[in-house]
């Protein structure tokens, strides 16, 4: 049997008509960026996140990023950011002139663990921006308290947690603007690039709208130096379309979680926590550890599984990073999970032989 990591194929098939739909709306309109697609978008996602408003820009770095600038974080300031996640996160911080200081996950959660942020907020700390990392929301209750307590901004970065909730509310409706990406490979993905940013401030709505499309306000007056990131109608227009199945495509892949949870049986594998009472995990990759991790890889690729690595080199280890000079040993847990993590196929349409499959596998693996 040959699976593949990840394929769009059955979840794009199965919208085909709706999507040539949308292209054909999008090309007759004659209006391509930031016209009645977007609009319409914009209200759509943010009344599914439970938001008041929600503003499009060209992908999720710079969803993150105009945050930051519009709450005016710069140079001299330093952000929390969690040390395992992907490197987006850290360069929307670098990119606005602040500084990233990392904070080490849970090991059971693989997210930026409360108990670690107030050992690492300075004089300078403005604000904490806790990832949803693999689906699964952070252990929001904590951080918000301690945000408040310390006056801090919260910024989500929910690009990978779409529809995900944490005690019933929405992944992106903790914080005072959340960042999302739809990335073709997010559990809501555009035919390219493309982000949101949501929020309940108006001003900042405002003021993130503004900066991406070059700090105007009102055509040719610019208020603010901004740049260019805007999303696309096409993009709005397909995403509608997808929005409109999320909760579903969601609910399959958290029933293919399942069926591995309950399947995988092997010492040498841990498994992620499950969806309870407290998270609903959608699951944006199935992310298991093993010590063997090198081994356990090839041995799949063997039998024809393809697995990914989220993430193979921490950010604080990365070149670009290099001038943190931090060590390796510097950030244990993130190191550990970089060492250890393999992801395992899922995607929306994964047909259930293909998941036993995989389970038998993984459990023959000694
Ligand atoms: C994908 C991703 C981003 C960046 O999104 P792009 O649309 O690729 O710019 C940011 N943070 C996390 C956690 C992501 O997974």
């Amino acid at each position: 049997m040959n699976i593949p990591f990840s394929t769009f194929q059955p979840m794009h098939e199965e919208i085909k008509e709706e999507l040539e739909e949308a292209f054909h709306e999008v090309l007759e309109s004659s209006w391509y960026i930031r016209g009645g697609q977007c609009r319409k978008f914009e209200e759509e996602f943010a009344a599914y996140c439970g938001m008041d408003y929600a503003v499009g820009v060209g992908n999720g770095l710079d969803a993150i990023s105009l945050i930051l600038q519009a709450l005016g974080i710069g140079p001299g300031d330093e952000v929390i950011v969690p040390s395992n996640t992907y490197i987006a996160t850290a360069l929307a911080v670098t990119l606005v002139g602040a500084a990233p200081v990392f904070v080490e996950p849970e090991l059971a959660s693989y997210n930026i663990d409360p108990a670690r942020i107030e050992e690492k907020i300075s004089a300078r700390t403005k604000a904490i921006l806790p990832v949803h990392l693999y689906g699964r929301v952070a252990d929001m209750d904590p951080v918000m308290e301690i945000a408040e307590k310390h006056g801090l901004y919260v910024v989500e970065d929910a690009a990978q947690a779409h529809g995900a909730t944490y005690r019933g509310k929405k992944a992106g409706s903790f914080g005072i603007a959340s960042a999302f990406s739809f990335y073709p490979g997010k559990n809501l993905g555009a035919l390219g690039d493309a982000g949101a940013v949501v929020t309940n401030q108006e001003w900042l709505k405002e003021k993130v709208k503004a900066l991406g499309n070059y700090g105007s306000d009102y055509k040719y007056h610019n208020i603010y130096l901004g740049s260019n990131s805007r999303l696309d109608e096409l993009q709005a227009a397909f995403l509608r379309k997808k929005l409109k199945h999320l909760d579903r495509w969601n609910k399959a892949r958290q029933e293919i979680a399942t069926r591995y949870l309950k399947g995988i049986r092997n010492s040498e594998v841990i498994l992620p926590q499950s969806s309870d009472k407290v998270y609903g995990h959608v699951y944006h990759v199935f992310l298991v550890r093993c010590r063997r991790r090198g081994e356990l890889e090839g041995y799949l690729k063997q039998h024809g599984v393809s697995t990914l690595i989220h993430y193979p080199i921490p950010i604080h280890l990365q070149k670009a990073y290099h001038m943190l000079q931090m060590c390796r040993g510097s950030l244990p847990l993130a190191e550990e999970i970089s060492d250890t993590a393999l992801s395992l196929p899922l995607y929306y349409g994964m047909k259930q032989e293909e998941v036993d499959y995989i389970i038998k596998m993984v459990n023959e693996f000694h």
